[in-house]
């Protein structure tokens, strides 16, 4: 906090007040300059996209890729997502770069197929920002009909706290979404603050358990309490449910004994260039022990 350092600093004297202001300042001009970067990275292809692979539980089979972006800085290399989406999201841009990545996951899956590979599910984070933009369902609609993804190769990522931003206004999109063949998931399931009485109007046919439960699993009691009460809530709501950050064996075979239907995690494989993926979805994951 600005005043508090400050006044820590003028009680401290002089040199320490140039000090802090000098830090302060240096911080404001990095983030303003990563904003002023971000403006121009679309145009400037600084972006690409990596794919992790979600793994069914039963067969080993790859039944989806969760697409995720990269920027790739010029004077600093890789930036992670959960260091330049909230700055994406503050200044608005995320709606251009998040139409960027919508597109290139629907071309992508579509070139995938078209060579040949067995068809599996893309799956796209939406921002809040994005989802209430007016064009969002045309901006889904023009990305199916350019790359010629059939719609219900494409899902959609959404977090509770997006759906219950405005309830009803997020539950016509998911309709209208639905409508058109799309499916929806929702994101770090059980960190947000939907109730179940919303949770049951939500037109989804997914569920990611958050990657923070299953960090837990097999230590922590209560972890692994939400990760169980999750997937049979996801069951009884005839919900499909996916666990992400799977790292372990022990992981694996607790989301396995509790009927965990797929498997998303650094266990199988990290995020991947699509050339990576396309030699992992013919592959089949050991899910189970003796595989
Ligand atoms: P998310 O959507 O929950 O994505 C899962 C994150 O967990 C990814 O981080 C992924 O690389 C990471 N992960 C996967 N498996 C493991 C594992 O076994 N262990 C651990 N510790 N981590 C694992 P990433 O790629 O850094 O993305 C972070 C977040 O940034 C995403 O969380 C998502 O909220 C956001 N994000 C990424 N790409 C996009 C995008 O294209 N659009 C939007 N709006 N948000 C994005
Ligand atoms: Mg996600
Ligand atoms: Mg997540
Ligand atoms: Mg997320």
């Amino acid at each position: 906090n600005a005043d508090a350092a400050m006044a820590l600093a003028k009680a401290s004297g002089r040199n320490n007040f140039q000090f802090y202001t000098a830090a302060m300042n240096g911080a404001i001009r990095d983030k303003l300059a990563l904003r002023e970067g971000l403006r121009h990275a679309v145009a400037r292809g600084e972006f690409h996209l990596v794919y992790q692979p979600q793994v069914a539980m039963t067969s080993g089979q790859v039944t989806g890729v969760e697409a995720l972006i990269r920027w790739q800085h010029p004077e600093r290399g890789l930036v992670s997502p959960t260091e330049f989406i909230p700055l994406a999201e503050e200044t608005g841009l995320i709606v251009p770069i998040g139409e960027w990545v919508l597109r290139t996951a629907c071309f992508q899956n579509r070139a995938w197929q078209d060579a040949g590979l067995p068809a599996f599910n893309v799956a796209v984070n939406v921002s809040a920002r994005q989802f209430r933009e007016r064009t969002w369902i045309e901006q889904v609609d023009r990305a199916l009909d350019d790359s010629g993804l059939d719609p219900r190769f494409l899902e959609l990522e959404l977090t509770e706290s997006l759906i219950m931003e405005d309830l009803e206004k997020a539950l016509l999109s998911m309709r209208t979404l639905q409508a058109m063949g799309v499916q929806l998931s929702i994101d770090d399931f059980g960190t947000g603050y939907s109730s179940l009485s919303a949770l049951k109007r939500f037109p989804i046919s997914r569920l990611k358990i958050d990657q923070g439960f299953v960090r837990g699993i097999p230590g922590d009691e209560e972890d692994k309490a939400i990760a169980k009460a999750i997937i049979s809530l996801g069951h009884e709501l005839d919900l499909k449910v996916i666990a992400e950050g799977v790292e372990t064996l022990q992981q694996l075979a607790f989301l396995r004994a509790n009927g965990c239907d797929e498997i998303q995690g650094y266990l199988f494989s990290p995020p991947v260039t699509p050339a990576e993926c396309a030699t992992l979805v013919n592959a089949r994951f050991a899910v189970a022990q003796g595989d």
